[in-house]
C-alpha cells in the first residue's frame, strides 16, 4: 500500500508566497523502488519501465539506442517549454550497479509521482538512459532525436546520477547559476543539505549532450573523494547506500521540480 503525503513549500522570495505543492511517497516505497535492481541491463531497462508503469505514467515511450532504448516517461503540462530530468540505467559489467546508477533512476518514478498530483504550467519528461557507460550514448540520441526545435523547449535538464553516498551534491563547475541558486534556496527553505562537489576528474554525465547545446544543467550526486572509488568497481552495493541521506535527496528533488516549475515559467528561464 502506498502512502503519501502532502508537502507545500513557500519560497516568500519569489511571487509573493505562492504555495508549491507536490506530494511526497513514503520511506517504504522509495525503498521498494530501489531495492529492484537487476544486474543485466535489458532487464534493469524493463524494470524502470514497469516501475514508471506502475506509478501510473500514461505516456511511456522507448526510443531505441543501439540495442537498449532510452525509456521516457512525459508528465505534460500547460506549455510547451519543458523539464527534462534523466537518469541512466546501465551499469559496468563490475559490481551491481545499484550505486552507479540505479540510485538515480529509481527516483524517476516517485519523483513523476510527486508532480502529477495536479496541473504543471511545464512539461515534465523523466528520461531513463540507456548506456551511459558507454559513451553517454542514450543521452546523445535523445537530443539528437529532438532536433532544433525540440531542444529549445527544453529549459532546463536536471540530471541525477550516484545518489544516497552522502549528503546531496551539485556538480558545480557544470550547473548553471540560476539552477543552483534555486535548488540552494529549496535546500535552505526545506532545512537539507546541499553543497557543491566538482567531478570533472571522475568522468562524465548524461548532462554534457544537453550543456553543450547550452541547455541550463544541474547534476545532482554524492560522490566525494570518499566515495569514488566505489564506483565501478565490485563494491557498487547498495549495502554501501545511506538510506537517510538518499531520503533527503529525494525530498529536495521533489520541492525543486514543483519549485522550478513556478520559478521557469514566470518569464524568466534559467540561463538567462
Ligand atoms: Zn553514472
Amino acid at each position: 500500500m502506498m502512502r503519501w503525503a502532502l508537502a507545500f513549500l513557500i519560497v516568500a522570495a519569489t511571487r509573493g508566497e505562492t504555495p508549491v505543492a507536490y506530494r511526497l511517497a513514503d520511506q517504504m516505497t522509495v525503498q521498494d523502488r530501489l531495492g529492484s535492481f537487476a544486474r543485466d541491463n535489458r532487464v534493469r531497462g524493463e524494470r524502470i519501465s514497469l516501475l514508471f508503469e506502475k506509478a501510473g505514467c500514461t505516456d511511456l515511450q522507448r526510443q531505441k539506442v543501439r540495442s537498449l532504448p532510452n525509456v521516457i516517461c512525459t508528465l505534460a503540462g500547460g506549455g510547451s517549454d519543458r523539464i527534462v530530468v534523466g537518469a541512466h540505467y546501465d551499469k559496468v559489467k563490475t559490481g551491481e550497479g545499484a550505486l552507479d546508477n540505479w540510485s538515480g533512476v529509481a527516483l524517476l518514478p516517485s519523483l513523476y509521482q510527486s508532480l502529477a498530483g495536479r496541473r504543471r504550467r511545464l512539461t515534465f519528461v523523466f528520461v531513463a538512459f540507456a548506456d551511459e557507460e558507454k559513451g553517454l550514448v542514450g543521452s546523445r540520441r535523445y537530443v539528437k532525436g529532438r532536433g532544433k526545435e525540440g531542444i529549445a523547449r527544453v529549459k532546463a535538464m536536471v540530471n541525477l546520477d550516484t545518489l544516497g553516498l552522502s549528503p546531496t551534491k551539485v556538480w558545480a563547475n557544470r550547473a548553471d547559476r540560476v539552477l543552483m541558486a534555486l535548488a540552494a534556496n529549496v535546500a535552505g527553505t526545506l532545512d537539507l543539505p546541499l553543497s557543491g562537489m566538482n567531478v570533472d576528474g571522475a568522468g562524465d554525465s548524461d548532462s554534457r549532450p544537453f550543456y553543450e547545446k547550452k541547455i541550463p544543467v544541474i547534476d545532482f550526486h554524492s560522490v566525494t573523494q570518499e566515495t569514488l572509488p566505489l564506483l565501478h568497481s565490485d563494491r557498487d552495493q547498495m549495502r554501501a547506500l545511506r538510506i537517510e541521506e538518499y531520503m533527503q535527496t529525494y525530498r529536495l528533488l521533489a520541492g525543486f521540480l514543483a519549485y522550478l516549475d513556478e520559478t521557469l515559467n514566470a518569464g524568466h528561464n534559467a540561463g538567462k
